[in-house]
C-alpha cells in the first residue's frame, strides 16, 4: 500500500543531504514508500538508514518497506521558528511516532491532535524540490 502524497507549494527549508546510502530511501519516498534498513543478522530495524546495524554492528542489512501505520508517542508546537524555517507556517507541529514495525521516528505532524497514542499514518510531503515525510492522525471513527 502506497502512502498518500501531499503537494506543498514551497521548497524544503532544510533539504536532506542525499548520499549513496540514503538515495534508495529518498527515491522510494518520492514514490510513496517509507523504507528502513533491516538487519538480517539480528532482525532489528534502523532509521535513519545505516550501512551497519546499530544494534549488533552487522553489515548484512537490507531495505524493508514499512506499512506507514503507527501511533503518536509525543508531539509539540514550535512557535518561535529558527531562521532557517522562516518560510514555514508557524507554529510548526512536530512529533515522535512509533511505527507498528517498532521503529521510532521524529517528523512533522500534519493536522491537529489533542491526545497522545492516537493512530497515525505516514504521508509524503511533496515539496517543489523533493520529498520529505510526515504523519497525520488517522480518522478511526
Ligand atoms: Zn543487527
Amino acid at each position: 500500500m502506497s502512502l498518500d502524497i501531499i503537494s506543498i507549494d514551497r521548497v524544503r527549508a532544510s533539504p536532506p543531504r542525499v548520499t549513496p546510502l540514503t538515495e534508495p530511501f529518498w527515491t522510494s519516498l518520492a514514490q510513496g514508500e517509507f523504507k528502513v534498513t533491516h538487519c538480517k543478522t539480528c532482525g532489528q530495524m534502523s532509521f535513519p538508514p545505516r550501512r551497519f546495524c546499530r544494534h549488533c554492528w552487522s553489515g548484512d542489512t537490507e531495505w524493508r518497506t514499512m506499512s506507514g501505520k503507527g501511533r503518536l508517542y509525543s508531539h509539540t508546537y514550535i512557535h518561535a521558528l529558527p531562521e532557517l524555517f522562516a518560510g514555514e507556517p508557524a507554529p510548526l507541529h512536530v512529533g515522535i511516532v512509533d511505527l507498528d514495525e517498532g521503529v521510532r521516528i521524529a517528523l512533522p505532524i500534519v493536522g491537529d491532535v489533542d491526545t497522545l497514542d492516537v493512530p497515525i499514518e505516514l504521508v509524503v510531503l511533496a515539496y517543489k524540490d523533493g520529498p520529505l515525510f510526515g504523519a497525520r492522525p488517522v480518522d478511526n471513527a
